[in-house]
């Protein structure tokens, strides 16, 4: 039950005012629906700390953390590629008011934005308190906020950049109904500015089984080792322990992901003009 509302006019004012028994409070759509994943008696809310505009400077793209999703996705500014992800969240009532901070932060396993904005190898920008208790600012790769997940658990999300406009970048997500949870949300990028795709991240918000990139896989695509698309399928999910649920079967999980990795790499290809061969 909540027993604390506090407002904050800075984010020094949000940190030191955080408790374990805080949470940052965002847009609300997590923290307040009925089931809750968070359960805080001490919400710090977000709203004072003007994070919710988007800047352009040198083809970079800052969206605030407190940027809503219908907000981010009626500005010309934003990239396509997280526009397709942002829609993945169906209801309009809800883009209204989910933030994308809000979003990164929860990690879910059917991340809407997540596995994309890994894939844009989009940076955070963070603030934390230092351990003699001064503020601190830092920018770091979203995979290292992913992959060091405790590291970060106790951070303020001020925003992310996107600084990679010339990167391809394409998603898909697999549910019963826009509206139902997903199975699998999966995004392929990769610089293709050299006509071969390099530094590859491929990312998917699996249903039971987390966040994972596919590193293998990503490896394989980079350094040539597919004669085709869907030469992918094998490796992907291989180390991968699939759940059965509500979503669909574990197989069913592991075809989804093999599958659309496959069609995402397609794609890369196509965009390169190299069609269906590597
Ligand atoms: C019916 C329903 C279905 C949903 N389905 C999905 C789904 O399929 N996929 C999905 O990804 N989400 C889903 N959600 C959850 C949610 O709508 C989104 O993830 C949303 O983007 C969360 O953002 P928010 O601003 O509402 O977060 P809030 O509810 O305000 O906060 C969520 C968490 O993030 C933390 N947080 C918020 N902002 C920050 C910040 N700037 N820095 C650090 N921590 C922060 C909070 O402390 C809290 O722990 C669903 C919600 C509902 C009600």
């Amino acid at each position: 039950m909540i027993t604390e509302f506090i407002t904050v006019t800075s984010a020094g004012q949000a940190l030191h005012g955080a408790r374990e028994d805080s949470a940052f409070l965002a847009g609300g759509t997590e923290i307040l629906r009925l089931g809750s994943s968070v359960s805080r008696a001490r919400m710090i809310d977000l709203k004072g700390l003007g994070l919710d505009t988007i800047s352009v400077e040198n083809q970079s793209v800052t969206i605030g953390a407190m940027v809503t999703f219908q907000q981010a996705l009626e500005h010309d500014a934003v990239p396509g590629y997280l526009k397709e992800a942002l829609r993945f969240c169906a209801s309009r009532t809800r883009r209204n008011m989910a933030t994308i901070g809000g979003n990164i932060a929860l990690v879910r396993d059917d991340s809407y934005l997540l596995p994309t904005l890994v894939a844009a190898k989009a940076r955070l920008v963070l603030a934390d308190l230092a351990t003699d208790g001064s503020y601190v600012e830092e920018n770091i790769p979203i995979r290292e906020y992913h992959s060091f997940r405790d590291h970060f658990s106790g951070s303020l999300i001020l925003g992310i950049i996107l600084n990679k406009p010339q990167r391809f970048v394409a998603s898909s997500r697999f549910s019963r109904t826009a509206q139902s949870p997903a199975a699998i949300t999966v995004s392929f990028g990769a610089d293709i500015s050299s006509g071969e795709p390099h530094d590859v991240r491929i990312c998917a918000a699996i249903k039971g089984s987390g966040v994972v990139r596919l590193l293998q896989v990503e490896q394989s695509v980079a350094s040539g080792h597919y004669r085709n698309a869907d030469d992918a399928v094998a490796l992907a999910g291989a180390d991968i322990l699939f759940a059965d649920d509500s979503t669909g079967s574990a197989g069913y999980k592991r075809y989804l992901l093999g599958t659309a990795v496959a069609d995402l790499f397609r794609c890369c290809l196509a965009a390169m003009g190299k069609g269906e061969s590597v």
